[in-house]
């Protein structure tokens, strides 16, 4: 079964002589319980690939889907109901909100869909991302490795369908984002989480089980574990 998938996706921006086809037929499919880096030059693609597959950008041509659900053609309500529901964001710059603590940010996604936490998953995951002494500090009393741990809790509190990571170590210094991306690989391995990530670097890119290479907006190669290990 497939957490999302994206089936001959076209995407064209513009209109007339200023037309960029940023995606150009791209077919993938992440498996459920994956961990799946998209890579390529600067312009390639990923971020607009990742936008189509979090249902936050709409298609030209093609299919969409998360879960079961064809996201293509969904009205607005729906698909904000369905990135709510489904779908985990973690981004580069963080994105946590500076007035709320780091446990309050962490519940926030589950609060504002209504959902109450699970106790016993809420600990795990504090565990998982080694927080337990800074849930009470607020973004600006924590290192930026600090803030994007709270940032992925946030992500896998709400145990979503599929997590969205963009260049998530863009920001980190090497060993913090070492410690991130080992335990997005934990959460993948031992709670079967979903991940995709847009990554740069081909040392992020190897804690993956399988790299996703885009060029002109198509892809042009996949290599899977243990030899995207060998190859990045
Ligand atoms: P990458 O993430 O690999 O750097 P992007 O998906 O951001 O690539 O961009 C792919 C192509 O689409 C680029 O040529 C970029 O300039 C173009 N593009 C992306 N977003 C827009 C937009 N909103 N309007 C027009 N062109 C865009
Ligand atoms: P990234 O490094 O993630 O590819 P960019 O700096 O290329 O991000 O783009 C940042 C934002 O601007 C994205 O949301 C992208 O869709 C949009 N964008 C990129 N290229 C263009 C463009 N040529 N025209 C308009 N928007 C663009």
């Amino acid at each position: 079964t497939v957490a999302a998938r994206a089936v001959d996706v076209w995407k064209v921006y513009g209109s007339g002589e200023a037309q960029v086809a940023a995606l150009r037929g791209v077919s993938v499919d992440l498996g459920r319980g994956r961990f799946t880096a998209i890579m390529g030059p600067s312009g390639s693609g990923k971020s607009t690939l990742m936008h189509c597959l979090a249902g936050l950008d709409t298609v030209t041509r093609g299919e969409v889907h998360i879960g079961d659900v064809l996201v293509t053609g969904l009205g607005d309500a729906k698909l904000t109901r369905l990135r709510r529901d489904q779908v985990g964001f973690i981004f580069q710059q963080f994105n946590l909100l500076p007035s709320l603590t780091a446990q309050e940010n962490i519940l926030l996604p589950l609060s504002i869909a209504g959902r109450k936490p699970d106790r016993d998953w809420f600990a795990q995951v504090i565990e998982i991302v080694g927080l337990g002494d800074r849930l009470s500090h607020r973004p600006s009393q924590l290192s930026g490795g600090q803030q994007q741990r709270v940032a992925c809790a946030r992500a896998l509190v709400a145990r979503p369908n599929v997590i969205f990571a963009d260049e998530p170590t863009g920001n980190l210094d090497s060993r913090s984002g070492a410690e991130v991306l080992g335990f997005l690989r934990r959460s993948v391995r031992d709670y079967g989480q979903t991940i995709v990530m847009v990554t740069h670097d081909p040392n992020a890119a190897s804690y993956a089980d399988r790299v996703v290479f885009l060029a002109d907006g198509e892809v042009r190669a996949e290599l899977h574990a243990p030899t995207a290990d060998a190859v990045l």
